[in-house]
This record gives C-alpha cells, structure tokens and sequence, in this order.
C-alpha cells in the first residue's frame, strides 16, 4: 500500500496517509486562495482511521459556504496548514495537496466553486 507523508515547510508538522485518497477535489473559494496565497487550493480527502498527525500543531476553526465549520491545523513554527477537519465529512481528514511535495499525487478528480475561479485557471476534467 502507498504511505505518503504530507508536512509543512519547515518539516514540524507532517500527516502520514495510507493509501490513495477517497478524492482530491480543486476548490476555487476565497477561502481556499486566502489559505494557500495561491489562485485556489487541493485537497486530498482521507479517511481518519488511514492518517496519523504527527508533531505540534495550533488549530483554528472557521464556517464554510456551506455554513459547516472546519478547523484547520497549522504549524506553530513556519504557520503552514497541514489538514484540516472537515464537519460536513466528519470522517475524514483533508490534507492539503501541496503539502505533500509529490507531483506524481493522484490528480483531482472535480472542481468546486469555479463562479470564484481566476478565469485563466478554469481546469476541466
Ligand atoms: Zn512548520
Ligand atoms: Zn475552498
């Protein structure tokens, strides 16, 4: 079975997830771009049982447009998010893509809130 390990910058933080990923999505919400700094952010949904957080962490919680709260874990030392909690699924951990540092992860599979999307990075599927 796969085993990949996604961290922060600095290394402190890390999620260790067996096995491929119920789904990655690409999520264009404001959010997501205040999140990442980036045009819109991935995540790669896991199952909380196949992912294991290791290191110190802080945690901040906020409503998504889908009026679910989400708490985000984030590096105390470098600020990077790592994964976060997702209420809408409460069995998963969603992990941050990039975190993972592998451009051979598995693509994503949708594309969520495109009416925020930056119209030169409308990606189809
Ligand atoms: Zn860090
Ligand atoms: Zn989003």
């Amino acid at each position: 079975m796969n085993t990949r390990t996604a961290s922060c910058a600095c290394g402190q933080l890390r999620i260790v997830c067996e096995g491929d990923p119920e789904l990655v999505a690409l999520c264009h919400c404001l959010d997501c771009q205040r999140r990442t700094g980036s045009a819109f952010g991935l995540s790669a949904f896991f199952k909380r049982e196949a992912a294991r957080p290791e290191g110190s962490e802080k945690t901040t919680r906020r409503l998504g447009d889908s009026g679910r709260g989400l708490t985000f874990h984030f590096c105390p030392d470098c600020g990077g998010t790592v994964y976060w909690e997702p209420e809408l699924r409460p069995d998963w951990f969603a992990v941050a893509v990039g975190t993972f540092g592998d451009p051979t992860f598995p693509k994503p599979e949708k594309a969520v809130f495109e009416q925020r999307a930056h119209p030169w990075a409308k990606i189809s599927f």
